[in-house]
């Protein structure tokens, strides 16, 4: 341990993230952060007062042993640091990017107490994942093969992190993906700018390099059903983690209208078909000159911010309560408003207003107030009578939330849905069908990274026990021939 006395560490201010430059950065899909150098990274560890209760390790849902990692990246051990780091975390670089810190272990930090403000774990998590990607080649130690056959649907967080700790125990795991890449919302939906793909890569790489197989092309209640998998493909168990990619709509009039998209769509157009580099790639998207998304959250950021660097020269966030309850990360509000980003608060769309040849040419929306607190505890908007007003866009992008989608539960009727669509689990994901495991958000509704992994990891030690309890041990020539 860093022989510095806690008078000392407290006297050490946070360390900031340096980033590009607002106006060079809202131009192209190049990653805002850079990432410290190790000397700031190293005074940023030298922060942590090494406290006793270690709040910071509950307030993590996957349970990294963070006081234990600062330490190492405050010895300049960053070897220690990443392994540490990698035990606890399938996909470090990922979430060093992407978690809402603020609202987990960073809220816990006792440095963050009062005036205080807490140590930046999250830029120090990327700091030893990316430092770890250049320098190192961690092999995980995985159990003696087990024998038994996992199936996982659908590779987003919930499900690779379930698929690295259900290899590290000996497993024969393989994830059904039905797009064409591995990474669910986190290649589809999350913007280069924000997360690089060749993090993603390098990430579903080392699950690869311990074992785990990744189908992709292959839609799970299409291609094959939950019940074909378990009784005709020789699974033994399975984890769902589908997610909840299914669009949510307004159902105001004029949503049909060309220039309309989903949040959904247009992030999948721009992400994953790369549609920004059209006409190098084939995907083409409809770059507006004025654009209006529509929500509050990560995924209305990510659009507002992503036209414009396709050059919307208006970029407009319409969303109908106050930025005090916004539900996106603090970050990615404050650099979408460094970026140019309009944001018209407490104001909701009512309709879409289309041209004679049905492309939307603009959205009528009314301002709203606050009134009293919903059952989520933020305040009501409630709309100001005669205060309707028109913003003119060519394109319009509802960024409202998600939902389920029912492929893959209408075709497993034993599977028990709640009222939403969602599937009902247990804590540790365990379904209305033995053996069938469920997490992320196909059990939360839209959630985080962090809480998919952490299902993810709950589900994996789960199925762990349910096979080596309930299942028959497979012998030595079953365990070779599976
Ligand atoms: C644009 C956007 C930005 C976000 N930003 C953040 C952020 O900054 N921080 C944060 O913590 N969270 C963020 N989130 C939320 C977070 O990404 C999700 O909560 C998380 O990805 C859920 O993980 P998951 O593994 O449950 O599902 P997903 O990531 O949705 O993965 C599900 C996978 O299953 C596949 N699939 C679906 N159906 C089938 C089937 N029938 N057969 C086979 N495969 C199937 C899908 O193609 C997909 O790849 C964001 C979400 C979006 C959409």
């Amino acid at each position: 341990m860093s022989n510095l006395t806690p008078k000392e560490r407290m006297k050490i201010a946070r360390q900031k993230m340096p980033e590009r430059a607002a106006d060079e950065r809202n131009k192209d899909f190049k990653e805002v952060n850079i990432g410290m150098k190790e000397e700031a990274a190293t005074l940023e560890a030298d922060r942590c007062l090494q406290c006793k209760d270690r709040a910071c390790i509950a307030g993590c849902p996957v349970g990294i042993d963070i006081p234990v990692f600062l330490d190492r990246i405050s010895e300049g051990d960053m070897e220690g640091a990443a392994k540490v780091l990698l035990d606890a975390n399938t996909l470090p670089g990922i979430t060093g990017r992407v978690c809402p810190q603020e609202e987990q272990c960073e809220q816990v930090c006792v440095r963050g107490k009062g005036k205080g403000v807490a140590v930046g774990i999250g830029y120090l998590e990327r700091y030893v994942a990316d430092w770890a990607r250049e320098n190192l080649d961690i092999k995980q130690i995985l159990a003696e093969p087990s024998g038994f056959k996992v199936a996982i649907v659908g590779s987003g967080p919930a499900g690779l992190t379930a698929g690295g700790e259900l290899a590290k125990k000996g497993h024969d795991v393989t994830i059904f993906e039905a797009l064409h890449t591995a990474g669910g919302v986190l290649v589809y939906g999350i913007p280069e700018f924000r997360l690089p793909n060749k993090v993603i890569e390098s990430e579903v790489d080392r699950l690869r390099q311990m074992g785990v197989k990744i189908i992709c092309n292959v839609v799970v209640g299409r291609t094959f059903t939950v019940n074909e998998l378990l009784e005709e493909e020789g699974f033994d168990a399975m984890f769902i983690a589908n997610g909840a990619g299914l669009p949510v709509f307004m159902n105001i009039p004029g949503e049909n209208l060309k220039g309309v998209y989903s949040a959904n769509e247009y992030l999948t157009r721009s992400n994953l078909m790369r549609a920004y580099e059209f006409p190098e790639s084939d995907t083409p998207i409809v770059r507006g000159d004025k654009v209006v998304v529509i929500g509050g959250g990560n995924v209305a950021m990510d659009s507002v911010r992503t036209a414009k660097r396709l050059g919307a020269k208006e970029a407009t966030l319409v969303y109908r309560r106050s930025r005090q309850e916004m539900p996106a990360r603090v970050e990615e509000a404050h650099h979408a408003e460094e970026e140019g980003i309009i944001f018209k608060l407490l104001c909701n769309p009512l309709r879409y207003l289309g041209t004679e040849d049905g492309w939307v040419k603009g959205v009528e929306c009314i301002q709203m107030e606050l009134g009293e607190p919903d059952d989520s505890g933020r305040r009501r908007p409630v709309p100001i009578k005669g205060s309707e007003f028109i913003i003119d866009c060519d394109v319009a992008i509802p960024a409202i939330g998600t939902q389920a989608n029912p492929l893959l539960t209408a075709t497993t009727p034993d599977l028990k849905v709640n009222r939403w669509g969602y599937i009902e689990a247990d804590e540790d994901g365990a379904t209305s069908m033995p053996g069938v495991f469920a997490g992320g958000d196909i059990i939360r509704g839209a959630a985080t990274v962090i809480l998919a992994m952490g299902d993810g990891k709950r589900s994996a030690a789960a199925i762990d026990k349910y096979l080596r309890e309930t299942k028959k041990a497979p012998t030595k020539a079953g365990a070779a021939a599976s």
